[in-house]
């Protein structure tokens, strides 16, 4: 199992996709089970700095959530709701919602028999969010926090909504990520923080691609990546990985 915390804009989603596909390992985005229940909240019509609504409106939340890395399903009572998670309303209230401890609780629970059903089927995950390696799982064999600049992450975040038909100028990007980290960084329930032996890696100057063979390295070295030297890391770039 890999544990892949950190901030927004570090590129988790896309790297922890990818490096789930190369090593022919499960996937699990447990970002988008905090959205999938602000979701619910909204439709609903409570107040997510509500936290005893927020809490009862978790429980009595019906979704499901696919761990494929090619096509991770996303369901609330049934719809497809992949798109609208992301959205602008979700992504300003996700912050209150995921602070309120019941709704941890509960979504801790069930991301920790995902875990273990896709690890008793497949044998490998990787699993991100913010803190997979402090609460979730500390006993991953490896953790991993992705970092980023600030002027980094914002230009990938407002790239990425423009691509998503949601255009947001940079600075805009910028204020909704650090309102976010400062928020997620600073709550009472498992604030975002990086689990003490987890490897940091710096994306700002890296492409995806880097990332990936970074990353690989890592999971060679730790035994969970198969047809590689573990002494040297050697044989886990794109080229020489078969799966
Ligand atoms: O990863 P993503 O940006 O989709 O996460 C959305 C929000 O969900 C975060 O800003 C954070 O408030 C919350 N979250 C969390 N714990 C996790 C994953 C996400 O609190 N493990």
């Amino acid at each position: 199992m890999v544990a892949l915390d950190g901030p927004s804009g570090t590129g988790k989603t896309t790297v922890a996709r990818k490096l789930a596909a190369r090593l022919g390992a499960g996937y699990l985005d447990t970002g988008a089970m905090y959205r999938i229940v602000t979701l619910a909240v909204l439709r609903a019509g409570e107040d997510p700095a509500d936290s005893a609504a927020v809490g009862h409106r978790a429980h009595g939340t019906e979704f499901t959530i696919g761990t494929s890395p090619d096509q991770p399903e996303l369901r609330l009572a049934g719809e497809d709701v992949a798109a609208d998670i992301r959205g602008p309303e979700v992504t300003r209230a996700v912050s209150a919602v995921s602070a309120v401890p019941q709704v941890r609780e509960l979504l801790v629970s069930r991301q920790r028999r995902i875990i273990a059903d896709v690890l008793a089927e497949t044998g490998g995950i990787v699993v991100e969010g913010r803190d997979i390696g402090t609460v979730v799982a500390p006993e991953s064999p490896l953790k991993v926090y992705l970092t980023a600049s600030a002027d980094v992450r914002a230009a990938r975040r407002s790239g990425q909504d423009s691509a998503a038909g949601r255009p947001s100028s940079v600075e805009a990007a910028r204020e909704s990520v650090e309102r976010r980290d400062h928020l997620d960084s600073t709550r009472a329930a498992s604030p975002l923080r990086a689990a003490e032996d987890a490897v940091p890696v710096d994306t700002s100057e890296l492409s995806i691609d880097q990332v990936i063979v970074a990353l690989s390295e890592l999971a060679c070295r730790r035994g969970l990546l198969e047809g590689c030297d573990a002494e040297t890391g050697a044989g886990s770039g794109p080229a020489e990985v078969a799966r």
